[in-house]
């Protein structure tokens, strides 16, 4: 089937005065879902993040608005209750929006109080779900989440809170001992603190660790180390990245399979 013949398929409106989150998943444009593929094509207006590709934005109409909503260049990021108020305007004044974010919208994307703004103004609007850099970013450093001789469950958190500070509501010794895998956002400023609680509370210093820089993007960066050794993994590292914590790493040895050329492609 052509995407001409996609364009044909029973898609759900995208309604004038209503919101579109869509996740564009960790950084390669083509990780974008169909469905958002279908919201971009239809917005009126496009408010994106700072991880998000600036190719997927060219599948929005030309006329269509874009409005950037990240960080840049050191400069302080907007509110975010700025960022839920634009959304709710936008969407009051009649307009189609499109909110893209990186990874998925509810995964540590501040979504859901984006989510809770459209709520109390009663505003509708749709979730489209993306792939979050946890999971495909680290499929791309060849990683798989789980298997089944390593892990049954894992454990996702994020390295610091909106104080900058590493997340006091986060139980460590718990986290140590729920998973033998810990996948960890925004955690690159404090590893070597959150490395040394893992370890208080009972992990190894043996513990294997990988970091994914820019997973998913040409310039994909792959540290690997150990719990013990983090100090010297931190010097080879830069956000945005990914850690991960298990023997789940070590299977990237045999499945490390985005190299090469496989990296020019725009795509992903
Ligand atoms: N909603 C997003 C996460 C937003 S928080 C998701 O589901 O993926 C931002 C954090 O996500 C970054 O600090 C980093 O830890 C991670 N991240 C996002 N894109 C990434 C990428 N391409 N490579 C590595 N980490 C990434």
């Amino acid at each position: 089937m052509s995407f001409a013949a996609l364009d044909a398929l029973d898609w759900p409106q995208f309604e004038p005065g209503t919101v579109w989150l869509v996740g564009a998943g960790p950084g390669a444009p083509g990780l974008l879902s169909l469905m958002g593929y279908r919201g971009l094509q239809e917005a009126d207006v496009v408010i994106y993040d700072a991880l998000v590709s600036e190719k997927l934005l060219d599948l929005a109409q030309p006329a269509a608005e874009r409005i950037y909503a990240g960080k840049r260049g050191g400069k302080p990021s907007p509110k975010q209750a700025d960022i839920s108020l634009r959304l709710v305007e936008l969407a009051q004044a009649g307009k189609r929006v499109l909110r893209l974010k990186g990874g998925d919208p509810f995964v540590f994307g501040r979504g859901a109080e984006e989510v809770l703004a459209l709520v109390a103004h009663d505003i509708r609007f749709r979730i489209v779900p993306g792939i979050s850099a946890g999971i495909g970013g680290l499929a791309y450093a060849g990683i798989p989440v789980t298997h089944r001789d390593t892990n049954q469950a894992v454990v996702f958190l994020t390295g610091h809170d909106e104080t900058g500070d590493v997340p006091a509501a986060v139980d460590w010794a718990a986290v140590a001992n729920a998973a033998p895998v810990i996948v960890m956002y925004m955690a690159v400023k404090h590893l070597k603190s959150i490395a040394e609680r893992l370890i208080a509370a009972g992990r190894s210093p043996a513990d294997r660790v990988a970091v994914v820089c820019n997973a998913a993007l040409p310039n994909q960066l792959v540290v690997d180390g150990t719990l013990g050794d983090v100090e010297r993994i931190e010097q080879l590292i830069a956000p945005p990245a990914i850690v991960v914590v298990g023997a789940v790493t070590a299977l990237r040895e045999d499945f490390d399979w985005y190299v090469g050329a496989l990296r020019e492609n725009g795509l992903g």
